[in-house]
């Protein structure tokens, strides 16, 4: 493959930084830090509401679905961008849950909701995991029995992250029991506010909110079964492949790791600059080194998007890369800038703005986010090199 970016590729590159340049400041960053996963502030709303006057919302989507038509490579180059920055991300309801629709979805079932995702009036919350399957998917338990014309619902989800600002949930639910595991599980799409739905929050080490998400006889439209009954597992698989794409992005490691190197060329230990300990040198250089290595994975893996490829073992290479980099990220700047870089961005003797703690917070979702990176790496071996499943 050509690592170079054609003519193209970089005018639509100059144009993403334009954009950026125009509509993310500080403020807007410093917005969506506090917020967490806490719905979106105004800021962030305007931001997302100048993504969609452009037609920026579906950029990867086909034309014929309200999209640009744009390549993989550059929604690539958009995501990479636009994380370096510090912008909201566009949701996965964009990025893994509507491209699933589109090629799973009846003409009817895409009629009735990408319309309304473009029109930015859906948001998903994911609905896979549950106390007892998390890996191991296909033991989900969450019952859909059909009555008359309606679904009804009974179970439970663990983990259900954007259940408490979501619309709508992405539901993996069981409709065969009688079937192979893996053959007796559909996708359906529930409104949050059917009676019967309800939520609880659960609050996780980086000090953001997940849920549990409870089903109680909810009921359901025929119709919001999306695809064909008993293929959930696999559309499951295809829209996590989407999300992986999103998730083995650099940008956010990369946007704090410049803000460290910047602290690092100011600050002065006992009277000597950090920025002249060898040491501390190669530590940067490496990682740095390291950084452009996770980009051209990303760019590898939409490449081979664009080739007409599902990128199964790209993405996983990708992921796995990207999240465990970022933590060698925020281990070597807790390390390089000692007590004083653990502490919160608000205390007034946190260096690097509290970034690198932010870090080594977060970075460890990023290794099970998407399914975790043991599995990742069986995938990488029975998709990558044809070695035998386990
Ligand atoms: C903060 C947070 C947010 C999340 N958000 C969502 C969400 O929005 N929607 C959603 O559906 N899920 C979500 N998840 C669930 C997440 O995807 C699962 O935690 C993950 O898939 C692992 O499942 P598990 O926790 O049941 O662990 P398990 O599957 O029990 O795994 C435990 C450990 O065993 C390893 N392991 C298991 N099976 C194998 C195997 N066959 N080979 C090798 N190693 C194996 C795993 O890699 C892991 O290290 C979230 C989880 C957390 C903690």
């Amino acid at each position: 493959m050509d690592y170079e970016l054609s003519a193209r590729e970089r005018a639509w590159r100059d144009e993403v930084l334009e954009f950026i340049a125009e509509h993310v400041d500080e403020e807007l960053a410093a917005e969506s830090r506090s917020r967490g996963n806490e719905g979106r502030g105004p800021r962030a709303q305007r931001f997302l509401q100048a993504l969609k006057d452009r037609g920026w919302w579906g950029l990867a989507w086909p034309e014929e679905f309200g999209g640009l038509g744009k390549t993989a490579i550059e929604q690539w180059i958009f995501i990479d961008e636009i994380e370096t920055a510090g912008a909201p991300m566009l949701p996965l309801t964009v990025t893994s849950v509507a491209p699933t629709i589109m090629r799973i979805g009846s003409e009817v079932q895409k009629r009735e909701w990408l319309p309304r995702i473009t029109a930015g009036e859906i948001d998903f919350a994911l609905g896979y995991s549950e106390p007892e399957a998390g890996t191991d998917l296909a033991s989900l338990r969450t019952r859909a029995v059909l009555d008359g014309d309606e679904w009804v619902i009974n179970g439970q989800k663990m983990w259900n992250t954007m259940a408490h600002t979501a619309t709508h949930n992405w539901l993996a639910v069981r409709t065969e029991p009688e079937a192979p595991k893996h053959k007796g599980i559909s996708m359906m799409i529930v409104p949050m506010d059917a009676p019967g739905v309800s939520v609880q929050g659960i609050w996780v080490w980086p000090g953001l909110r997940t849920n549990a998400l409870f089903l109680d006889n909810v009921r359901v439209p025929r119709d919001h079964l999306i695809g064909e009954r008993g293929m959930g597992f696999y559309y499951a698989a295809m829209a996590l492949n989407f999300e992986r794409l999103s998730i083995g992005s650099i940008g956010m490691a990369r946007r704090h790791f410049r803000a460290f190197v910047a602290t690092v060329r100011e600050r002065v230990v006992d009277g000597r600059p950090l920025r002249e300990d060898p040491w501390v040198r190669e530590r940067l250089a490496r990682l740095q080194v390291e950084i452009d290595a996770a980009r051209m994975l990303g760019f590898e893996t939409a490449w081979t998007l664009d080739q007409g490829r599902m990128p199964a073992a790209e993405s996983s290479m990708a992921k796995i890369y990207v999240s465990e980099l970022s933590q060698r990220i925020a281990d070597t700047g807790c390390e390089i800038l000692g007590l004083n870089g653990q502490l919160h961005a608000e205390d007034p003797g946190a260096l690097a703005s509290g970034r690198m703690q932010w870090l080594y917070r977060i970075a460890p979702m990023l290794a099970f986010g998407g399914g975790t990176n043991e599995v990742q790496r069986d995938i990488i071996g029975f998709m990558g090199y044809g070695l035998p499943r386990k």
